[in-house]
């Protein structure tokens, strides 16, 4: 991506607040990100100024596979030693900051609204940078997470995002197994342990298909990796990845 076109959609986004909606605002009028009591000229945008400002938008140059923020060249390291198995990742945001509390309060304080918020951002960046993709796929949570939750984050903002695409949204991938849990693992170790924890719970939605797959956040972009796999052996012509955060 041209640093030309990047910050035309760091500014397009920035535009966007005044399109979001009052249903992003179930604890009344306040802030999402410091919960300060917005005055009615900024209730469509969510944010207060401060907040608004401090959004951990992606600039400067990324790696052309997986989004990273690298110095030189086009690849970062470890896409130069390995490429991953889905074509390209997409995110609006660092997993810093905002970014980062939005995702922990969807995730952690189940405050499911956040979803759509996300989900708008998403979209937003999707289709400023004219993404390709056919159906929408989410990266389920594994049955104990979901138990636990009481819902499939990943599932509720590739819903939203589906909707406002108009493109179809597919349950495709299901866990087949409860891996350690991957924050406590290093770099190789998430490599080495995400092999085999997904498969697919309906083989015909992928086939000759660019898949978007959605996440809230690529970290190593291993589970991405190992998603894209099993939706090209189910026949994916191209997988996507788009995260709210990298
Ligand atoms: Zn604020
Ligand atoms: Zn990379």
């Amino acid at each position: 991506m041209g640093r030309g076109k990047e910050s035309k959609t760091v500014e397009f986004l920035k535009k966007a607040y005044n399109s979001l909606l009052d249903s992003m605002f179930p604890e009344g009028y306040r802030c999402l990100g410091c919960g300060t009591e917005l005055k009615s000229e900024f209730h469509s945008r969510a944010l207060c100024d401060e907040c608004a400002d401090s959004l951990p938008f992606k600039t400067g140059k990324l790696c052309s596979v997986c989004g990273t923020g690298i110095f030189v060249g086009t690849l970062c390291r470890h896409c130069s030693c390995a490429l991953p198995e889905y074509d390209k990742a997409y995110a609006p945001f660092f997993y810093e900051g905002l970014a980062r509390k939005f995702v922990l309060d969807l995730k952690s304080r189940g405050r499911e609204y956040i979803a759509d918020y996300m989900a708008e951002y998403m979209y937003l960046y999707y289709s400023s940078l004219g993404i390709e993709a056919d159906v929408v796929v989410n990266v389920p949570s594994t049955p104990r997470t979901l138990k636990r939750r009481g819902f499939d984050h990943t599932a509720l903002i590739a819903e939203a995002f589906a909707a406002r695409a108009e493109l179809p949204f597919l349950s495709l991938l299901k866990r087949i197994s409860h891996k350690k849990d991957q924050t406590k693992l290093s770099y190789a170790e998430r490599f080495a342990s995400v092999g085999g924890a997904f498969g697919l719970a309906d083989a015909s939605g992928a086939a000759n298909k660019t898949v978007l797959l959605i996440d809230d956040v690529l970290t190593t972009g291993a589970t991405a990796s190992e998603c894209a796999a099993v939706l090209k052996s189910a026949g994916a012509k191209r997988v996507n990845v788009l995260t709210f955060a990298r």
